[in-house]
């Protein structure tokens, strides 16, 4: 098997290296780039908002215990019944007893990429039962066998003209249809299989506390028709999505609709709190809320990295990472992608093996500078690169080389000592990557000293 590490910068090297990539990406972003603008100008004061937002996810989370507590016995009481999945195994056993038990066939399944973390379309093939994405982003992904390319534009990495011919190979349509036809054939499909599903999975954009309920944020109201036809919803989310009080909602819907589309406020925005009542027409029968931690109080643990739980997905840091925007999003590797991915990734899978991802960043700060919750994200990334020290996943190697390269530094006799030849070697050596793709590195055939002395004389 490759290394991580070894896969990620083979991929990311053919993709840095594609234009056609870069143009699709570039537009695409420069689409939301002049929509954010719109957003932005709704709050009155946009600092004061995010400050206020990053202060309730502080508090969700340094009463974490309380808030899930809360939250399972409101839910509890109007009828949703939680379960507590301490990883994936937990959540995927749990998943299939409940689709099981119903003698489900097909789920529909919105967008969530929590359900991607835990790889639930896979699984649920292995034991027979088709899931079918609905979201039209995740659906062509679906369609293509490809994860998704980024946490809020599932298939931002296509032209309008890439799906044609998709669907064309895939559904046999017409490869000139246009991007209205192209949704048409999707939204036929996709009906059919929400009144014949047997059971709705979706994820939870904030799990509240004092309602009992969880909200989900869509676009396209697909979420809304996994919840209204099967009998059976299924919710997973990551435990960290808590937020204290219904109130809270005034705040993060307008923030999340802002940094995630640019758009004032989402479509469709749903607070579920529970089956549906006696006398209720619409609604599923049951409802499940998955808590996953699957790693993340870990992240809680850590008194430093804890504030990366504050995320809210609303995937600005990947729009505004001049890395992303140049290896894209499946370069990673991993479910979730770009500074934010970089930063929680090594904890909630291995910092031996996902080490690398904090070192793919120029440390610019365009991350912080942009997320609505105010993480420090570059200065988490340092931490991890600090960690990873502290915990020797570098290897020896790298450790020597340092240790080297401080002595050398720190004596202006070696530091003489190197010819410009030695030099040479020294990069044609040790730091082999430098000169694949930059100018040889040209060396003074004279040292600093040599060159202050002449100039003194
Ligand atoms: S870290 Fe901040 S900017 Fe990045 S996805 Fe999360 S909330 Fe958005």
């Amino acid at each position: 098997m490759i290394e991580s590490g070894s896969a990620f910068m083979a991929k990311a090297t053919v993709k840095a290296s594609d234009m056609e990539h870069r143009r699709k990406i570039n537009f695409n972003i420069g689409r939301y780039n002049s929509a954010v603008p719109g957003g932005q100008a709704q709050f009155s004061d946009l600092q004061l908002a995010r400050q206020r937002a990053k202060n309730l996810k502080w508090r969700a989370l340094e009463t974490l215990d309380q808030q899930l507590e809360d939250f399972e016995m409101n839910l509890t009481k109007k009828g949703g019944k939680v379960i507590w999945a301490e990883n994936t195994d937990q959540a995927l056993e749990a998943i299939l007893a409940i689709c099981q038990e119903r003698q489900c066939k097909t789920v529909v399944k919105s967008k969530s990429m929590v359900t991607e973390e835990i790889h639930l379309n896979d699984f649920l093939s292995k034991h027979g039962i088709e899931s079918i994405e609905t979201d039209l982003g995740e659906y062509i992904q679906q369609l293509d066998g490809e994860p998704p390319y980024h946490i809020v534009t599932p298939a931002m990495h296509k032209s309008k003209e890439d799906i044609a011919k998709l669907f064309s190979d895939k559904l046999g349509t017409d490869p000139r249809l246009t991007p209205e036809q192209l949704t048409l054939v999707a939204r036929d499909i996709l009906r059919a299989k929400y009144v014949q599903a047997e059971v709705g999975v979706t994820g939870a954009n904030f799990i509240i506390a004092d309602t009992g309920s969880i909200a989900v944020t869509e676009n396209e109201g697909n979420a809304r028709l996994s919840t209204a036809f099967p009998k059976t919803h299924i919710v997973v989310v990551g435990l960290e999505k808590v937020i204290p009080s219904i109130t809270d909602l005034a705040l993060f819907w307008p923030l999340l609709a802002t940094f995630g589309t640019g758009q004032k406020v989402t479509a469709y925005n749903s607070i579920l709190s529970g089956p549906s009542a006696s006398g209720e027409e619409d609604g599923p029968r049951e409802m499940f809320v998955i808590l996953l931690d699957n790693g993340r109080t870990s992240i809680l643990a850590n008194p430093v990295q804890r504030e990366s739980l504050y995320c809210i997905r609303c995937g600005a840091c990947l729009n505004a990472c001049p890395v992303y925007k140049n290896i894209g999003g499946h370069s990673y590797g991993t479910t979730y992608s770009g500074p934010i991915g970089s930063v929680i990734t090594p904890h909630l899978k291995d910092l031996g093996q996902y080490k690398h991802l904090s070192y793919a960043s120029s440390l610019c700060g365009n991350c912080t500078e942009v997320c609505p919750v105010r993480i420090n994200l570059h200065e988490l990334l340092l931490e991890n690169r600090h960690e990873s020290v502290d915990e020797h996943t570098n290897g020896w190697k790298e450790g020597l080389s340092w240790k080297v390269w401080k002595r050398i530094s720190l004596s202006r006799r070696l530091m003489n000592a190197g010819s410009p030849k030695m030099k040479d070697y020294m990069v044609a050596h040790f730091v082999k990557d430098w000169g694949r793709r930059r100018a040889k590195l040209a060396f003074s055939p004279k040292t600093f000293n040599e060159m202050w002395r002449e100039q003194r004389m």
